[in-house]
């Protein structure tokens, strides 16, 4: 049986849950050996879910806030499948940052540093890896709050958005390396960051939260996470060999502006 991804070596960081399990999941469906690098100590079940033999799928136990920890994770590709072709930088976390709230500069702190500097860490570990290799794709996971206003997560939407320029700006200086890198933008998904917004928007429960969000979305319904992994195993797959420096968005049509 051959897949699209047959032969080729990722790195899926926030790959414990949600988004990032699905695309472990599909990648290894498609093929691919992975190594899943989350900070979770639940992320390790997910690793040995996915694969009970340990070998196509291994957890690396990383913090994406620390550079050395995201590069042990790439050297793990490295080591042991030999080569690293994917990364998908996707770790994330969803915090208020208000300015008129006390927390607002802790929020700020921390929701940078996860999903602004633990995107450069990987992106910097891959192209040390895939540029003297001829290439490679990365793949980071921005989200529809890089496009909109996003009132009650201001640091969240301005973190998202220099996700997507940098990632245009990678695309642009590491082309010619044979290096690709393309920005998803997940829209609303149902998964745990969705799930932690509750609190932060003062809404009752989820459901409420989810028929705030598919009131604007033209398909009326909630995104999953295999369908933004979809987005994923594409973009890393020949198929989208002419693709780079896009900003994919998979958001069932969401529109929060009307
Ligand atoms: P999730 O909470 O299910 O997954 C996030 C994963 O990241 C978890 O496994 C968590 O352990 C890991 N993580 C968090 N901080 C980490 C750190 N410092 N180091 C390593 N791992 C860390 O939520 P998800 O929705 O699957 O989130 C994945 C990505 O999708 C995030 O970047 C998020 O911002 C983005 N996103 C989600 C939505 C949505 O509606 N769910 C929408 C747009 C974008």
């Amino acid at each position: 049986m051959t897949g699209p991804l047959d032969g080729r070596v990722a790195v899926v960081t926030g790959g414990g849950s949600g988004i990032g399990r699905a695309t472990v999941e599909r990648f290894a469906a498609d093929g691919a050996r992975v190594v899943l690098a989350d900070y979770a100590d639940s992320a390790a079940g997910a690793a040995a879910e996915i694969d009970p033999s340990g070998a196509r799928v291994v957890f690396q136990r990383t913090d994406v806030r620390h550079a050395d920890q995201v590069d042990r994770a790439f050297q793990v590709a490295m080591d042991r499948f030999g080569r690293c072709d994917i990364a998908v930088n996707n770790a994330g976390v969803i915090a208020g940052g208000s300015l008129h709230e006390d927390d607002a500069d802790d929020e700020f702190d921390q929701v940078w540093r996860v999903c602004v500097a633990g995107v450069w860490h990987g992106c910097r570990s891959a192209v040390a890896r895939m540029r003297p290799n001829g290439g490679g794709v990365i793949l980071n996971t921005a989200s529809t709050a890089a496009l909109w206003p996003t009132p009650a997560f201001p640091a969240y939407g301005l973190a998202k958005a220099a996700v997507v320029h940098l990632t245009r700006s990678l695309a642009a200086a590491y082309g010619r390396d044979g290096i690709r890198v393309n920005a998803v933008l997940p829209g609303p998904t149902r998964t745990g960051i969705f799930a932690a917004a509750t609190g932060d928007l003062d809404m009752a429960d989820l459901a409420d939260l989810e028929q705030r969000y598919t009131a604007t979305m033209s398909l009326g319904r909630m995104i999953e996470p295999e369908e933004t992994a979809s987005a994923f195993a594409y973009l890393a797959s020949d198929a989208a060999r002419s693709v780079t420096g896009a900003a994919l968005q998979i958001d069932g049509g969401f529109r929060p502006g009307g």
